[in-house]
C-alpha cells in the first residue's frame, strides 16, 4: 500500500524529531512492505518567516490531499510579541479546525524501565499506570466567543465557553469505544457543581451510555478532584474524557507524573481516518539544533499514525516493541537519563537504536 503523509515540521526541535520518526517510518516500510510517501508543508514560526502567516492555506490544502498529518511542534521565543492571530500556535487551532478533528487521544503510561523518574512516591505508583485522556478539541472555551469591551472597573476581557449535545455525545462515544478495547471504564470530568456547559456534559455522557454502553462502567469528577486524584492514585484511571480546556490540562498533569515529557505521543482524529500526530511537549527551543532532543514521543507518534489512521496494528507494534526494548535494554537521552546524564545518546543515536530493534 501507498500512504501519503504531510509532514508539518514547525520549528525548535519540531525539524529533528521529525526527521526521526520519518527516518522509522521508512524503515517500517521496508521491512513490511509499505511505501510512506512524505510531503512537507511550513506551519508555525517557520511558516511566519517564510510566508508571513502561522497556517498558509498551501499547509491547509496539503494536509486535506493527504492520507494523514505528522506534526513536529511550533513556537519560540522569536514570535511571542506577535499579536494574538499571528502567533505560531494559533496555526494548531486552525488546522484542527480545518481538519475537522475533534478528538486528542493521549496516553499516559508509567514506563517500567522509567518508574524513578515519575515524580511520585514509589508506593503511589507500585503497579504502574497506564491512562488514557480523551480531550475534546474543536469546541469550549478555546473556540467560544471572545473580546474586550468597557466594563464596570474599565477595560475588561471575556472568553465563552459553549458545548452543544452533539459535540459532546460525538467525544463520548469516542471515549466509550476506547475504554472497550481497554480495561471498560470511563472516567468522565467536569464542573457540574458550577458551569452550565458542565451540566450538559454530564447529563449527554450518561445518556450515551445508558442508550449504547450500558457495558462500560461510567464515573463523573469533578476537575479539581481529578486533578487531585491523578498525584494520589493514577491506576485508578483508565479512559478520562473531558472537555478542551480540562483535557489540556489534566493531561499534561498526566504525562508529567510519567516523569518524561519526551516519551508521550498524541493523535487527533475526526470523523475519517485522516489524523493529525504529534508529540505532546513544544518546540523546546532550548535545546533546538543541539541533537539532543527525545525522539521517542514523535516516533510512538507516528505509530499511533499507523494504527489508528492506518490500520497497520502489527506495524504499530514493532514501533512501540522497539522503543520499550531500547529502554529496556538502558538506552536514554539526556531528559530521562536522570541525575548523573552519563553517556546519554543523542535524537540520532536514539533513533538508530529504535530501528535496530524493530
Ligand atoms: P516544551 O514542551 O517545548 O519544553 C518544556 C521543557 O521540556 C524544556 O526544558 C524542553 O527542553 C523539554 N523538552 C520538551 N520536549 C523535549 C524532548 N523531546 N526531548 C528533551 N527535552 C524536551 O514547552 P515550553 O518550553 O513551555 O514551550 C516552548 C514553545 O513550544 C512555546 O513557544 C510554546 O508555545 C510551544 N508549544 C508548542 C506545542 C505544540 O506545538 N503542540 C505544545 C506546547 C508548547
Amino acid at each position: 500500500m501507498i500512504y501519503n503523509i504531510a509532514l508539518l515540521r514547525g520549528d525548535g526541535i519540531g525539524p529533528e524529531i521529525v526527521d526521526s520518526a520519518v527516518r522509522v517510518l521508512e524503515a517500517v516500510g521496508e521491512k513490511y512492505g509499505h511505501t510512506f510517501n512524505f510531503t512537507p508543508y511550513l506551519i508555525g514560526g517557520a511558516a511566519i518567516d517564510a510566508v508571513g502567516v502561522p497556517l498558509p492555506q498551501e499547509t491547509v490544502d496539503g494536509c486535506l490531499a493527504s492520507d494523514s498529518v505528522l506534526l513536529g511542534a511550533v513556537g519560540g521565543p522569536r514570535w511571542d510579541t506577535l499579536p494574538g492571530n499571528l502567533r505560531p500556535e494559533k496555526a494548531l487551532l486552525g488546522i484542527r479546525a480545518a481538519l475537522g478533528l475533534f478528538t486528542n487521544l493521549r496516553p499516559a503510561r508509567l514506563y517500567p524501565a522509567l518508574s524513578g523518574d515519575c515524580p511520585l512516591r514509589p508506593d503511589l505508583v507500585r503497579d504502574g499506570f497506564d491512562i488514557m485522556i480523551v480531550r475534546e478539541l474543536t469546541g469550549g472555551i478555546y473556540f467560544g466567543d471572545r473580546g474586550y469591551r468597557e466594563g464596570k472597573y474599565g477595560e475588561e476581557a471575556y472568553d465563552t465557553e459553549c458545548y452543544s449535545r452533539f459535540e459532546i455525545e460525538r467525544i463520548a462515544r469516542v471515549a466509550f469505544e476506547t475504554a472497550r478495547k481497554r480495561r471498560g471504564r470511563v472516567g468522565s470530568v467536569d464542573k457540574a457543581n458550577v458551569l452550565e456547559t458542565s451540566r450538559l456534559w454530564r447529563r449527554t455522557v450518561h445518556e450515551v451510555r445508558d442508550a449504547l454502553y450500558p457495558d462500560v462502567e461510567l464515573r463523573d469528577v469533578l476537575v479539581d478532584n481529578a486533578a487531585m486524584q491523578l498525584v494520589r492514585d493514577p491506576a485508578q484511571f483508565d479512559v478520562i474524557v473531558t472537555s478542551n480546556m480540562f483535557g489540556d490540562i489534566l493531561s499534561d498533569e498526566a504525562s508529567q507524573i510519567t516523569g518524561s515529557i519526551g516519551m508521550l505521543p498524541s493523535a487527533s482524529l475526526g470523523e475519517g481516518t485522516r489524523g493529525m500526530y504529534e508529540p505532546i511537549h513544544g518546540s523546546a527551543p532550548d535545546i533546538a539544533g543541539r541533537g539532543i532532543a527525545n525522539p521517542i514521543a514523535t516516533i510512538l507518534s507516528a505509530a499511533m499514525m499507523l494504527r489508528y489512521s492506518f490500520g497497520l496494528t502489527r506495524e504499530a507494534d514493532a514501533i512501540e516493541r522497539a522503543v520499550d526494548r531500547a529502554l529496556d535494554d538502558g538506552l536514554r537521552t539526556a531528559d530521562i537519563a536522570g541525575a548523573s546524564g552519563a553517556g546519554t545518546l543523542g535524537t540520532r543515536e536514539m533513533t538508530d537504536a529504535v530501528m535496530e530493534r524493530l
